[in-house]
């Protein structure tokens, strides 16, 4: 890893990029800079809060460049959880209350879970192939049949790094007249962001591209009825309560500003990637890269990994190893449960349950992927007699 930042944890190959990404200079920078510049609270009349306002709105008008849309289209919110349930609770209070939905089998959970609150059995699951693509046909069929009063499908799923047909989406739900919810969490930074503002409703967040935590947007059409989820301030022209976070606006602007400026190297860290899936494949050949036919993002690779009794101790092996990787699964009650994702793929739930996720950030370098193979090589030997044990 190349910055000094990263020197409190230099003993670790960090893996986990999709969970969450160390921060990027130019956010720790935009982030001090607006804390300490803007101390005005947007809503006040005064000129200290008009500074403050004038800063949201430019960071408003940079993203909305960088989304191919209109500023008032953006509205900041806490995270991508909380644009994720905006979303849905929108719909829930805006469409005939026996109006279905159709809702991708291989989203954030922050998507399902909030359409099986808000919508329960009106939830129409879009199947996805053992690559995990949705089933376009499926879909064309039921924007027919079934006139669903929203589709969401993310853009890149945060498990396996399946990027899905979004423009294809977007244009086949425009056709139909139907919206098109797209959740772009795992896609901005890492891929061009230029028309995901096509999609009628996106969301986003910083902290997986090296923003700080605790900043997202919603976009959304610019006219028409919003139901907002939290009551208590005219604050995003009443579409979400609360005091901005005008030093998090700017330095999710900043991050995402800087990523895109990489973007002419996502073939070279792409072929990183895959010279440690050939390497790794040819080294454990039991290991089962998932997804591996469809695009993906460069940076993940979800590996089904040789048999151990549980899969926790291959994370807990390679992290005392020194490589922190993840299971990319959720975590229930205590009790992990095989991931959603990799269910709806077809993965029986005892196969799902032996896959880890190894997600690289822009700053990755051979070298950390070549450490990252050794300790994987080093687990795969001393977990080996426990499969046998
Ligand atoms: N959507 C996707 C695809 C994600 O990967 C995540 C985080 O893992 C989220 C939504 C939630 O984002 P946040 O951490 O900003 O709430």
């Amino acid at each position: 890893m190349a910055w000094d930042i990263f020197q409190v944890e230099n003993d670790v190959t960090y893996f986990d990029h999709n969970a969450t990404a160390p921060l990027h200079p130019a956010a720790r920078r935009a982030w001090l800079a607006a804390a300490e510049e803007f101390i005005g609270n947007p809503s006040s009349p005064h000129r200290v809060g008009n500074r403050a306002d004038a800063a949201l709105e430019a960071a408003r008008a940079r993203l909305a460049g960088m989304l191919s849309c209109q500023p008032h289209e953006v509205v900041w919110t806490s995270g991508a959880t909380e644009a994720n349930n905006q979303v849905l609770h929108h719909f829930a209070n805006t469409l005939p209350s026996d109006a279905p939905i159709c809702v991708s089998a291989v989203e954030h959970p922050s998507v399902t879970e909030s359409a099986a609150h808000y919508f329960g059995d009106r939830v129409r699951l879009i199947p996805v192939d053992r690559a995990g693509l949705v089933d376009l046909n499926w879909l064309d069929e039921e924007l027919v049949k079934r006139r669903p009063g929203l589709v969401a499908v993310m853009a890149a799923n945060n498990v396996t790094g399946v990027i899905q047909p979004w423009e294809q989406l977007a244009q086949l739900c425009r056709r139909a007249e139907v919206p098109y919810f797209c959740d772009a969490v795992q896609w901005l930074g890492k891929e061009s962001s230029s028309g995901v503002g096509n999609c009628d409703y996106v969301t986003g967040c910083a902290h997986k591209v090296g923003g700080p935590r605790g900043i997202g947007f919603l976009k959304c059409p610019p006219n028409g009825p919003f139901k907002p989820l939290m009551f208590g301030g005219p604050q995003e022209e009443n579409r979400r309560a609360g005091t901005e976070n005008v030093a998090g606006a700017l330095a999710l602007v900043a991050t995402l500003e800087a990523r895109e400026s990489l973007l002419s190297e996502c073939e070279a860290r792409r072929q990183l990637r895959d010279r440690f899936i050939q390497r790794l494949t040819a080294e454990l050949p039991d290991i089962e890269i998932i997804g591996a036919s469809a695009r993906r993002l460069w940076n993940t690779v979800a590996a089904m990994m040789p048999e151990v009794d549980c899969r926790q101790r291959w994370v807990v092996k390679l992290d005392k190893l020194g490589a922190v990787v993840s299971t990319g699964s959720a975590c229930s009650s205590g009790k992990e449960e095989p991931s959603p994702v990799l269910l709806a793929m077809g993965y029986a739930p005892g196969h799902a349950g032996r896959v880890l996720r190894f997600s690289s950030g822009w700053e990755t370098t051979e070298t950390d992927w070549e450490a990252l193979l050794v300790t994987i090589k080093q687990a795969a030997r001393e977990l080996q007699p426990s499969v046998a044990a």
